[in-house]
C-alpha cells in the first residue's frame, strides 16, 4: 500500500475520530479495503472492527453498503458516524416510507458514504437491482460469523450474501467478526464464495480484563461487593435462569441499585426498554441470561458477573468480551458452584448424538477452567488456538496472588489420590471425602472402608474443604469422573502425581484473600474524579436531547483525559483523544465552559497531576 494512501486513512481518522493511531492490525484490514481484495478479519470484540470498514468508506469514492444483523446495532452505529460528521444512513422495515425514500435520494445523489441494511433486505432484488445501478465502493459484512452454522448465532439469513460475490464481481466483499475458532472463519470465506480472501486474525487476549473466578458462597453479598466497588458503573450480571434473573433484580432494586432485567421471557418491549434503558445510563445494571449480548455494543462496560458457570470457554469470552471495548481497565467476576455444571447439562438434555457429545466435552472445558489455578488470560488465549508469551498478566487472580494456596499441595493430593485408588475407584467424591475425614457413616463401615490406610488421613480437615479439594484436582486433570454416579479415576497424570513427578495447585478451601490489589482503575491515575462526574453528566443531558446513547457522544476515556487535562479553550478541546473536527465544532465550548465553571468552584482543588491537594 502507498504511503499517500496510509497518510490518507491516518489523516480521516484524526479528523473525523480524533485517534491519533491505529490499533493493531487496523491498517492491514482498512488496507485491504482500499486495495478491494476480499478479506476476513478476526479481531477480538474492542479490538476496533468498525473503522476498519468506516475509515476506508470515507476516504473510497462511492458508496460503502454494510451488512449489520440488528436494527439497535445499525441505528447507535448511525448515530456516532454523523456525530462524527460522516454521512450515514440505515434502510430497515421500522421505517416510515417516506424515510426510506430520502436515503434513496441520497444515494442516488452520491451524497451517503455508508448505508446499513440487513441481510435479508439487502438481497432483495430490487435493493441488488438498485444498488448495481450505485457506484458500491465495498460491502462490509458485520458480525459476519452469522453466516456459519457452525457458530452461535447462526442466522439463515445471512446465507443470502453468498450471491454478492458474483452479481457484483469488481466490489471487494470483507467479513468481520471476534469468534475465534478456526472452522467458523473458514466457512465465513466459502460461505461468502470468496477468492482468495486476506485472513486478518488478530490476538484474542484481553489485556485490560481483569479476571477472577471464585467460588460461590453467599452470592448476594459476592455482587454487591463487586457493585459497591463499581458505584454509577455500567455493568451486566449473567446468570443461567430467567427465575433467577428476576429474583435477582428484584434483590437489587430492594437494595437500591439501578438494575434492570433481561431474559427470553420478557416481551420484546420490555427487553427492548430495559435495553435503551442501560445503553442511555438511565440504569447501570443488566441482570440477563446468555439471551443478551448481540447488539450491545455499549463500549464503557466496566464489568462483567457470572453467579453462576456459564455453558462453555467461548460463551464466557463472548460474555466477558462485552466488558471494557473502550479499552480501559474492566473486571470479570465469575462466581461459580459444582452444581452448575450439571444445571446446564440438564438444560441441554434434548441434545443427542455429537451435540450432546460437545456440549459435555464444552462443561468440562470450563469446569477446569474454574478449577485452574493458573493465569486465565493464558488459559483463554491458549483455548482459542494462540501461544501466550507473559509470564505474569498482572489481570488475574492466579497472577496476582489472590489465591489463597494450600501449602502442602502435593502431599494433600497425593493422600486424595491413594484414597481414590484404595476404594477401588468405584465411588464419588462426596464418599472419597467421607472416608478422608474418616466419617462414622454406616455405608463406610459396611463396606469395610474404615479400616483402609487412607481412612482419615484428612481429618483435621472439614468435609466441604476436601470436596472442593477433589474437585480442583479433577480440573487440573488428576482425576476424572465417568458415567452416572461421577465414579472418580485417576488419570494418567494423576498417577505421576502419585509417584511425585508433578505437584498440583490447591486452593485453601473457601478462602479468598478479602481485598485485592490487581492493578485496578489504573487509568484513572492523575484524573479529577469530580470533574468526570461532572462532565459524565452534562454528556448525558446532551445526548439524551439528542436521542443517543451517552457514548455516542463521548467515549469514557474522552472524559477522562478532558477530567485530567481540564483544556481552557477548544483549541486545546480538539487535541484530545477522540475529539474529532465535527464533535469540537458541536460541543467544544460546551464543555470548555463547563471544565471552566467546576474549577472556579469552591472546594477541593488540584494541582496540575490532578491529585487533590488542599481545600482552600
Ligand atoms: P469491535 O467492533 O471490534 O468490538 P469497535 O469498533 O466497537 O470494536 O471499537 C471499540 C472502541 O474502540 C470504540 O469506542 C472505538 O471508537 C475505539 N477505537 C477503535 N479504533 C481506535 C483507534 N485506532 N484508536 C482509539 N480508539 C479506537
Ligand atoms: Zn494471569
Amino acid at each position: 500500500m502507498s504511503e499517500r494512501s496510509t497518510e490518507r486513512l491516518r489523516h480521516v481518522l484524526r479528523e473525523h475520530w480524533g485517534y491519533d493511531d491505529f490499533r493493531p492490525h487496523q491498517l492491514e484490514a482498512m488496507t485491504a479495503v482500499l486495495s478491494q481484495q476480499d478479506s476476513v478479519v478476526v479481531l477480538p470484540t474492542g479490538g476496533g472492527k468498525s473503522l476498519c470498514y468506516q475509515v476506508p468508506a470515507v476516504v473510497l469514492d462511492g458508496l460503502a453498503v454494510v451488512v449489520s444483523p440488528l436494527i439497535s446495532l445499525m441505528k447507535d452505529q448511525v448515530d456516532a458516524l454523523r456525530e462524527s460528521g460522516i454521512a450515514a444512513a440505515a434502510v430497515n422495515s421500522s421505517q416510515p416510507p417516506e424515510e426510506r425514500r430520502r436515503v434513496a435520494d441520497d444515494i442516488r445523489a452520491g451524497r451517503l458514504k455508508l448505508l446499513y441494511v440487513a441481510p435479508e433486505r439487502l438481497c432483495t432484488e430490487r435493493m441488488l437491482d438498485f444498488l448495481t445501478d450505485c457506484p458500491v465502493s465495498f460491502f462490509a459484512i458485520d458480525e459476519a460469523h452469522c453466516i456459519s452454522a457452525w457458530g452461535h448465532d447462526f442466522r439463515p439469513e445471512y446465507r443470502l450474501l453468498g450471491q454478492l460475490r458474483e452479481r457484483f464481481p469488481n466490489v471487494g466483499v470483507h467479513a468481520y467478526t471476534a469468534t475465534a475458532t478456526e472452522h467458523v472463519r473458514d466457512d465465513i470465506a466459502a460461505q461468502l464464495c470468496h477468492q482468495n480472501p486476506q485472513v486478518i486474525v488478530g490476538s484474542f487476549d484481553r489485556p485490560n480484563l481483569i479476571y477472577r473466578v471464585l467460588r460461590r458462597k453467599s452470592v448476594f453479598t459476592q455482587v454487591c461487593d463487586v457493585l459497591d466497588q463499581h458505584r454509577d458503573e455500567a455493568g451486566i450480571i449473567y446468570c443461567i435462569s430467567r427465575r433467577e434473573v428476576d429474583a435477582l433484580t428484584a434483590d437489587l432494586k430492594e437494595s437500591g441499585y439501578r438494575a434492570a432485567a433481561y431474559h427470553a421471557g420478557l416481551t420484546d418491549v420490555d427487553r427492548h426498554r430495559h435495553q435503551e434503558a442501560f445503553l442511555k445510563e438511565k440504569v447501570d445494571i443488566v441482570v440477563a441470561t446468555v439471551a443478551f449480548g448481540m447488539g450491545i455494543d455499549k463500549p464503557n462496560v466496566r464489568f462483567v458477573i457470572h453467579t453462576s458457570a456459564p455453558k462453555s470457554i467461548e460463551n464466557y469470552q463472548q460474555e466477558t468480551g462485552r466488558a471494557g471495548r473502550d479499552g480501559l481497565t474492566s473486571e470479570c467476576w465469575l462466581f461459580y458452584g459444582p452444581g452448575d455444571f450439571i444445571t446446564w447439562q440438564k438444560m441441554q438434555d434434548d441434545l443427542t448424538g455429537v451435540a450432546a457429545e460437545r456440549m459435555l466435552q464444552n462443561l468440562r472445558e470450563i469446569e477446569q477452567y474454574c478449577q485452574a489455578v493458573t493465569c486465565r488470560h493464558a488459559a483463554l488465549v491458549k483455548y482459542f488456538g494462540q501461544p501466550y508469551e507473559q509470564d505474569n498478566c498482572g489481570a488475574c487472580d492466579a497472577c496476582s496472588n489472590e489465591l489463597e494456596l494450600v501449602p502442602d499441595a502435593l502431599i494433600t493430593g497425593q493422600k486424595i489420590l491413594s484414597c481414590v485408588v484404595r476404594v477401588q475407584e468405584n465411588y464419588g467424591a462426596d464418599y472419597v471425602a467421607q472416608v478422608l475425614t474418616g466419617s462414622q457413616d454406616q455405608r463406610i463401615r459396611e463396606n469395610g472402608h474404615d479400616k483402609l490406610t487412607t481412612y482419615g488421613l484428612l481429618k483435621e480437615h472439614r468435609k466441604a474443604a476436601v470436596r472442593e479439594w477433589i474437585e480442583q484436582l479433577a480440573g487440573q486433570g488428576y482425576l476424572m469422573r465417568l458415567g452416572d454416579y461421577r465414579v472418580l479415576k485417576v488419570t494418567p497424570t494423576g498417577r505421576q502425581l502419585l509417584k511425585g513427578e508433578v505437584i498440583p495447585r490447591l486452593l485453601q478451601a473457601g478462602k479468598a484473600k478479602a481485598k485485592t490489589s490487581i492493578r485496578t482503575a489504573s487509568s484513572m491515575t492523575g484524573v479529577d474524579v469530580g470533574l468526570f462526574d461532572h462532565l459524565r453528566k452534562l454528556r448525558r443531558q446532551l445526548a439524551e436531547a439528542r436521542g443517543v446513547p451517552p457514548f455516542v457522544v463521548f467515549g469514557d476515556v474522552t472524559l477522562q483525559e478532558l477530567a485530567r487535562v481540564r483544556p481552557a479553550n477548544v483549541t486545546a478541546f480538539r487535541e484530545i483523544h477522540g475529539v474529532g473536527d465535527h464533535k469540537c465544532a458541536e460541543y467544544g465550548q460546551t464543555f470548555v465552559d463547563a471544565i471552566g465553571e467546576y474549577c472556579q468552584q469552591p472546594g477541593p482543588i488540584c494541582d496540575q497531576s490532578g491529585d487533590i491537594k488542599s481545600t482552600p
